[in-house]
């Protein structure tokens, strides 16, 4: 069943299937995601460990966090993200 979420950025997406809440690099616990968090990272193809250049730590989207230097939080997603993950919306810092 296809589900619309708004983020807090504005932005509309529609998420579909599910996922199984994967491994992470220790900057979110997955059992604590709501399946519609969840389903918006998978719809979006987030991985916590990008294969390309492009990580979240240089997308427009990501906000070092106070954590640890290897995790911040993502706009789109509302939520922490690793600095090395990477998803279908990164965008460059301007
Ligand atoms: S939009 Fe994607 S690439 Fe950018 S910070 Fe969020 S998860 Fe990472």
């Amino acid at each position: 069943m296809a589900q619309t979420i708004t983020t807090a950025a504005g932005f509309v997406l529609i998420a579909t299937g599910c996922t199984d809440k994967a491994t992470t690099q220790g900057c979110y616990d997955p059992e604590q995601l709501s399946n519609a968090q969840m389903n918006l990272r998978a719809s979006l193809n987030y991985t916590d460990l990008s294969t390309s250049t492009s990580a979240c730590r240089g997308c427009s989207y990501f906000t070092q966090g106070s954590q640890t230097a290897d995790c911040g939080n993502c706009a789109i997603f509302n939520g922490s993200v690793s600095a090395k993950g990477h998803c279908s919306s990164w965008s460059p810092k301007a």
